[in-house]
């Protein structure tokens, strides 16, 4: 299948290094965007060689929205199907991709009731929540699922049996271990079998579970320190700037948590000079209730609060978490993933365009919806208010309307 997109009025890349790119064309085929340039005549950005908008399937008119690629929340909390047992509702995920969000990446299989917590039932808990997810996409979302709860007594051919049957993500912090220390050595083995390791960071989320600081992460040593502004509950101020100084840690700010403390976060990687450490997620499902526009309000209060220019933040909700996750969406760029998105300003506001929504505070009202090269809605999402400018089909050659009004 083949869908263009043409008439953008801006391409916001997602890469933090590039986050702006020349154009007002994008091209998907089979899942991969093959084209980002000029589409009109004599644009002169080569999209209308072989690879242009001629024999598109769909053709998606943006009417001058800017692109972004599709949101990548790295802290959802997933069960099995589109069902979340915290808030008992179905249907969540779907309501994400109306938020922007094309992936989402699993926080461990935690709440799935009566979770196992012996390494067997652990190690079978992770391996069936990512094969049941390979077949799943829930209104077109990617759902990286199975991330191994750390438990005692897990072994090195445990962590080798995961692997090899596409195990990835491994997540400590709801252990039964006697300190945070104790994951340390799990971490390690996880690590030797290629895993991203996460680490639950704060105050306990869990009743009786003790809280983990910058002491113990820079001795477990994760790729993540998962929602660093607590989740909900934050470490000390003093432990923030050890984390950034002391290690490379990847630091993941949600919107269910502290909101003074991702302020610091931004601020203090941005006199490091290594705002690619900044990774926006939600960690949602939870007690705070399901969030399908999370990464929108986190992306505007960090444009708006923290003086962080707003492609940017678009950088960090997508390619800053591609990278760490080794995804290859996240980033409008030829022979990426095609999850594309179309955003505006809302109508009824005081700004003129996405850009200026987020520096002022605002949500973006979404236009449109591509994941894997396949419109999921044109039009308006039923989330976000409505864009100023109008998002349509052009052209499309399947029996398919994409919820588009005509
Ligand atoms: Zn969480």
């Amino acid at each position: 299948m083949k869908t263009a997109i043409v008439n953008i009025g801006k391409i916001l890349t997602g890469d933090l290094a590039n986050p702006v790119a020349a154009g007002d064309t994008i091209v998907m085929n089979g899942g991969t965007i093959v084209a980002v340039g000029n589409g009109g005549g004599g644009g002169g950005g080569g999209v209308n060689g072989g690879a242009g908008v001629n024999g598109s399937d769909v053709v998606i008119d943006a009417g001058g929205t800017m692109a972004m690629p599709g949101l990548i929340d790295s802290h959802v909390h997933i069960a099995f199907g589109d069902y979340t047992p915290r808030q008992k509702t179905v249907g969540f995920l779907e309501s994400y991709v109306h938020g922007g969000v094309t992936a989402c990446i699993s926080a461990s299989e935690v709440h799935v009731p009566g979770r196992p917590r012996d390494p067997a039932g652990v190690k079978a808990l992770a391996i069936a929540a990512h094969k049941s997810f390979e077949n799943l996409r829930p209104g077109g979302m990617r759902v990286h699922a199975g991330s191994v709860i750390l438990e005692p007594g897990l072994t090195q051919v445990d962590f080798g049996e995961m692997a090899a049957a596409g195990v990835w993500l491994a997540k400590a912090g709801f252990g039964a271990f006697e300190t945070p220390f104790d994951y340390a050595p799990l971490v390690a083995m996880a690590r030797a079998h290629n895993m991203v390791t996460m680490v639950h960071t704060g105050g306990s989320s869990i009743p009786g579970s003790t809280g983990i600081w910058a002491d113990h992460l820079l001795k477990i040593r994760p790729h993540v320190s998962y929602h660093v502004n607590g989740g909900p509950i934050a470490m000390p101020d003093a432990d923030f700037p050890r984390l950034v100084n002391e290690s490379d840690i990847a630091m993941q700010v949600c919107t269910a948590g502290n909101l003074r403390t991702t302020l610091l976060v931004a601020r203090l990687l941005t006199e490091a000079k290594q705002l690619e450490r900044l990774l926006i997620a939600t960690d949602t499902p939870t007690g705070s209730g399901i969030m399908p526009l999370g990464l929108l309000y986190t992306m505007s209060h960090l444009a708006s609060l923290a003086g962080v220019a707003p492609e940017l933040t678009v950088a960090m909700a997508a390619g800053n978490n591609a990278r760490v996750y080794r995804l290859n969406n996240g980033v409008i760029a030829t022979g990426r993933d095609a999850d594309v998105v179309l955003v505006d300003a809302c109508s009824g506001g005081s700004q003129s365009d996405a850009l200026s929504a987020l520096r002022n505070g605002d949500i973006l009202g979404i236009g449109a919806v591509v994941t894997a090269g396949m419109p999921r809605f044109v039009g308006r999402s039923r989330n976000t208010p409505e864009p100023i400018r109008r998002v349509r089909v052009a052209e499309c050659t399947l029996p398919a309307s994409f919820g588009a009004e005509h």
